[in-house]
């Protein structure tokens, strides 16, 4: 009875709170700064704060993020819940299904991670590999190079095979090199969002299957772009970036595993590197472990899960086919539009090109950072140089999946 009381008097306090605030004056920023004076904060709060927030309007033509269509915005603008209530994990077990529709997958080990591309990067390689295994990773743009980066830091015994950027890898010299080093991994970009290439993967997995090594493949630049199949092409973990392709803002990523890598990382000697991407923790918050509770890890960006959901619903409404066709008409056109231009497309053979980022060769005695600084100032609209390995050999225009660009 008493607790029932002090309930209820806890929110009429509240209710009283939230009306005077609410008939605070226009001004009321100036009361604050009076009160300020008198107090004992030696580091005044900065002057930006006290402006608005201000956002331009941009053309994202760079290879992500792309523009958020208002549909997605709206739905990362609804009321947070909070992120163990059961509606959230409802959301969640909705985000599962659309991410095993959009990599084509059955895999129950589906989650989005909270966090960018490079969470999902890390999360596969931390939770895969142990601490002095072997791992191949293929290089022919920034991609590779990272991921090399990324499982050596955590005491991997990393080879390289490694091409000029746009590369190909052919499915004898990957075996040649899955034969020599016997990694426990294989990674491949599938996206080279670098480059402008679509790695064909076709064959891959199954000679990963031959040489017992699980097929890692980046799908952060191509998924819902260009065709993958993560069961039939044998893939055994596969990620993606929320803020490309999908069309939803930077911050959460997914990723899948199958039997085959869940067998290796949940039979490890050691624990993974890193508590918030561990595998064995983030499977019970996503309902993945078969366990009755899910329990806290860590809060999940609940804004960013509904704006996935959203994006993630809209290519499921749409269809991954007519997404596919739809980004290579887009491109189609693009691309027939530069060469009509005079302007060399740097990936040559038209079924290499990945449709959702066009990479184009500097043109003689242009300075690429000029080029893009005019298109910025005069156009609004924003397209990159390369990365990495690329850096001054191309520039990168993303392609985006509501809005057709019109060059000028
Ligand atoms: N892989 C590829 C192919 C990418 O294009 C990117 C982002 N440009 C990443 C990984 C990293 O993703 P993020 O920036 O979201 O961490």
């Amino acid at each position: 009875m008493m607790q029932r009381t002090l309930f209820r008097r806890g929110a009429l306090l509240a209710q009283k709170a939230a009306v005077e605030v609410s008939l605070l004056p226009m001004s009321a920023p100036l009361q604050p700064r009076l009160d300020r004076a008198m107090s004992s904060v030696t580091i005044p709060p900065p002057e930006c704060m006290l402006r608005p927030l201000e956002v331009p309007f941009r053309y994202l033509f760079g290879p992500g993020p792309s523009n958020v269509p208002p549909r997605i915005l709206a739905a990362g603008g609804r009321a947070i819940i909070g992120h163990l209530h059961p509606e959230m994990y409802e959301i969640m077990n909705d985000i599962k299904k659309g991410i095993q529709y959009a990599f084509q997958t059955q895999n129950n080990m589906t989650i989005a991670m909270s966090g960018s591309g490079h969470a999902a990067m890390e999360c596969a390689i931390f939770n895969t590999v142990e601490p002095g295994e072997s791992v191949l990773v293929a290089v022919n743009g920034i991609w590779g190079e990272r991921v090399a980066e990324i499982a050596e830091r955590m005491g991997a015994n990393v080879h390289i095979m490694v091409k000029a950027p746009g590369g190909i890898f052919s499915n004898e010299e990957i075996e040649k090199a899955l034969a020599k080093h016997k990694p426990v991994l294989f990674f491949l970009t599938h996206g080279e969002s670098s480059a402008g290439l679509a790695h064909p993967v076709d064959g891959i997995g199954d000679l990963c299957r031959k040489h017992n090594t699980l097929f890692l493949v980046d799908t952060v630049a191509s998924l819902g772009a260009s065709p993958i199949f993560m069961d039939q092409q044998n893939i055994d973990i596969l990620y993606t970036g929320s803020q490309k392709a999908l069309n939803a803002p930077p911050g959460t990523a997914p990723i899948s595993f199958n039997e085959r890598a869940c067998q290796k990382m949940f039979n490890r000697k050691t624990k993974p590197v890193s508590y918030l991407f561990d595998m064995a923790h983030l499977s019970n918050y996503w309902g993945n472990d078969g366990q009755p509770a899910r329990l806290y890890h860590h809060t999940g960006p609940v804004s960013g899960f509904f704006s996935l959901r959203e994006s993630l619903a809209i290519l499921a409404e749409k269809g991954l086919e007519e997404s596919w066709r739809h980004h290579r008409e887009v491109a189609g056109y693009l691309w027939k539009g530069l060469e009509d231009m005079g302007i060399k497309l740097f990936i040559q053979n038209k079924d290499l090109r990945l449709p959702s980022v066009t990479t184009i060769v500097i043109p003689e005695g242009y300075n690429w950072r000029e080029m893009l600084q005019y298109m910025m100032k005069h156009h609004n609209m924003e397209m990159t140089g390369g990365l990495g390995p690329s850096t001054g050999m191309v520039s990168v225009r993303g392609m985006l999946k509501f809005y057709l660009i019109a060059y000028t």
